[in-house]
C-alpha cells in the first residue's frame, strides 16, 4: 500500500480534517527552514493525542511507509523535509503544557508546546525553560529535543539534552514507550541521550519532561564595540579564561551589523567592526562584581565604547540585533546560506581570519554572526542566485568552512543538525565503522527504515536507506550478525 491510499486507513483513526492529501495543501509543508530543499509529503496528519500517533505510525510500520515528524518546521537542516512517497507527521495540535511541577522543578509538555510558550507559562512561578534558541518564538519543543537545540544562554545553562530528563516516545514499530521520567537519572543506557538529537529517526516524542530553571535575582547585559572579531576575541578569552562563565557571549561581525541595522535599526556603535553582548545572570552581588571584571576586560581587549543596558527594554534591543541577524541578511544579499559549524573556542581568531581569506579568495561575502563563548559559528555565505555561477561558489565556500572546523578538530554542525543537508558532509568527520556502528542503534529502533529516512546519513547504507520507499530487513540481521528484539 503507499502512503495515499494509507489516507483511508488513517481517515478513521483521527480526527475530522486532520488527515490532508489536497495536494495545495500539503505543499504548506514542502520545506522546514532550509527552503532550497523542496518535497512535498504523500500525505500530511495533525493527530491530537499519542495514541493517534502511535496508530498512524503502527500503520506505516504494516505498510512499510516511511514518515516524518515535523514541529514548526524552523529547523535549517531540512530535517523535517518531507518523504515524497511518505507521511508527514505535524505536531501542531499537540501544544498543551500538560503539568507545571514547581516544587520538583519540572514541566511536562506535547511536543508541540512553543519553546517560550513554556517560558512565559512559568515565569509567575520564578521558573523558566533555559535553552533558548533564537527561533524560540516559533520552535517546538519536539524540534528543540530532536535537534539537541542550542541558544545564547546554552553557554551557561547548557543544551537542551541538559534539561530534558524524561521522554513518552512512539518507536518507528508503533509502540509507546517511556524513557527517563522527573527523576535526574536512570540506570541502565542513556537511551534518553540517544533520542535527543536524533533528528527523528529514532521515533516521535510524544510527552517531554523537561527542567525548569529558576529565575535569576539579576541581570546584566553589555555591548561593546570593537574594531575588528580579533580585539573581540581577545576579550572572550580573556573573560572565560578568568573563570567567569556569562549566560551568554555572542558576537557580531561588520558585514552582520550592516545588516541587522538594515533590518531593526538596533543602533548599535557607528564603525564597530565587530560587537559583543555579554551577558551576566545570577546572586545580584557576584553578577556585579563579575560584571566590572567583563567590562575591564573589554576595554583591555580594545573596546572603543561600552554600553551597559539601563533596563529590559534596552537588553531588548541588544538582543534585537543579534535575534533577528539571520532574517536580516535577507536586506543586504537576496540569497544567502546559513551555515552552522562549532570550534574549539580558542581557535576563534585563527579560524575567523581563514574565513575572512577564504571569502576574499572566492569572491563570496561571508557575514559572521555567533555563540562566541562555546565557538559556534554561524558563518551567513552571501549570494545571487540570479548570477550564474554563484550559488555554486557559495556553496563551495560554504563547505570549505565545514572543513576548517573539522581541521580545527570541531564538528559540522554546533546546533542546527545534520538532516538532509549535511548528510554529505558526514563521512569527512566520520569513518565507514563509525557510521555502521550509529546504524546498527537506528537500526534497533528502527528495522523498517521508515522513520525520516534519508537524514543524518550519506548514502544508501545498511538500513536499506535508498529513496523511494523501503522495504526488506537489514543486511545485518539478515546475515545473522545482529538482532532484533
Ligand atoms: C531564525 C532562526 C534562528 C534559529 N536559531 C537557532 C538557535 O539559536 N539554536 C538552535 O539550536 N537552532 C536554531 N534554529 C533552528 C531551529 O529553530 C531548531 O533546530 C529547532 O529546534 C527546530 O524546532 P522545530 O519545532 O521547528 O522543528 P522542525 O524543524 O519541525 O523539525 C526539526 C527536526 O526535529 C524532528 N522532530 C520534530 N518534532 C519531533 C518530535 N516530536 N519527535 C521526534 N522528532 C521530531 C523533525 O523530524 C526534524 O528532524 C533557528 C532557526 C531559525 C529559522
Amino acid at each position: 500500500m503507499d502512503a495515499q491510499s494509507l489516507a483511508a486507513t488513517l481517515e478513521p483513526i483521527l480526527p475530522d480534517g486532520a488527515v490532508i492529501t489536497d495536494r495545495q495543501r500539503l505543499r504548506t509543508y514542502e520545506c522546514d527552514g532550509l527552503a532550497q530543499y523542496k518535497v512535498t509529503p504523500a500525505l500530511v496528519v495533525l493527530p491530537e493525542t499519542t495514541e493517534q500517533i502511535a496508530a498512524v505510525v503502527r500503520a506505516c510500520a504494516e505498510h512499510r511507509v516511511p514518515f516524518v515528524a515535523r514541529g514548526s518546521g524552523t529547523g535549517l537542516s531540512g530535517g523535517a523535509l518531507p518523504h515524497a512517497e511518505g507521511v508527514l507527521i505535524v505536531m501542531s495540535r499537540m501544544r498543551h503544557i500538560i503539568e507545571i511541577d514547581r516544587d520538583n522543578q519540572r514541566a511536562v509538555v506535547e511536543p508541540g508546546v512553543i519553546n517560550l510558550q513554556l517560558s512565559r507559562e512559568t515565569q509567575p512561578l520564578g521558573y523558566y525553560y533555559a535553552p533558548d534558541p533564537s527561533s524560540q518564538q516559533v520552535c517546538s519543543i519536539g524540534g528543540n529535543l530532536a535537534e539537541n537545540a542550542g541558544g545564547a544562554h546554552c553557554l551557561k545553562y547548557g543544551f537542551t539534552t541538559g534539561h530534558v530528563t524524561g521522554v513518552e516516545f512512539v518507536t518507528p514499530t508503533g509502540e509507546v514507550t517511556e524513557i527517563g521520567s522527573k527523576a535526574p537519572d536512570a540506570p541502565g543506557y542513556d537511551l534518553l541521550g540517544a533520542i535527543v538529537g536524533s533528528e527523528g529517526t529514532l521515533g516521535i516524542a510524544t510527552k517531554i519532561t523537561v527542567r525548569l530553571t529558576r529565575t535569576p535575582e539579576a541581570v546584566q547585559t553589555l555591548l561593546g564595540a570593537f574594531p575588528d572579531t580579533d580585539h573581540a576575541g581577545q576579550a572572550v578569552s580573556a573573560i572565560i579564561g578568568a573563570g567567569v562563565v556569562p549566560a551568554a557571549v555572542e558576537m557580531m561581525d561588520a558585514l552582520a551589523i550592516e545588516a541587522a541595522e538594515a533590518a531593526v535599526h538596533c543602533d548599535y556603535p557607528a564603525g564597530a567592526g565587530a560587537v559583543l553582548i555579554v551577558e551576566l545572570d545570577g546572586p545580584a552581588a557576584e553578577v556585579e562584581h563579575q560584571f566590572e571584571q567583563v567590562s575591564e576586560f573589554c576595554n583591555a581587549a580594545g573596546a572603543f565604547e561600552i554600553r551597559i543596558a539601563r533596563d529590559d527594554l534596552e537588553r531588548a534591543l541588544f538582543w534585537k540585533g543579534r535575534k533577528s541577524a539571520f532574517a536580516a541578511v535577507g536586506r543586504i544579499s537576496p540569497d544567502y546560506i546559513v551555515q552552522d559549524g562549532v570550534i574549539p573556542r580558542t581557535a576563534l581568531p585563527e579560524v575567523l581570519r581563514r574565513i575572512s581569506a577564504l571569502s576574499a579568495e572566492r569572491g563570496v561575502r561571508v557575514a559572521n554572526v555567533f555563540h562566541a563563548g562555546d565557538g559556534n559559528l554561524h558563518p551567513l555565505v552571501l549570494f545571487d542566485d540570479a548570477i550564474p555561477g554563484e550559488a555554486e561558489r557559495a556553496e563551495e565556500t560554504s563547505g570549505a568552512i565545514i572543513d576548517l572546523c573539522i581541521e580545527f578538530g570541531g564538528s559540522i554542525t554546533g546546533e542546527h543538525g545534520v538532516g538532509s543537508d549535511k548528510a554529505k558532509y558526514m563521512p569527512r568527520m566520520f569513518g565507514d565503522d563509525d557510521l555502521d556502528t550509529m546504524q546498527l542503534v537506528r537500526c534497533a529502533f528502527d528495522p523498517y527504515s521508515i522513520s525520516n529516512p534519508g537524514k543524518i546519513f550519506p548514502t544508501p547504507r545498511l538500513c536499506g536507506e535508498v529513496p523511494g520507499r523501503n522495504r526488506g530487513v537489514h543486511p545485518l540481521v539478515e546475515a545473522g550478525k545482529a538482532e532484533l528484539f
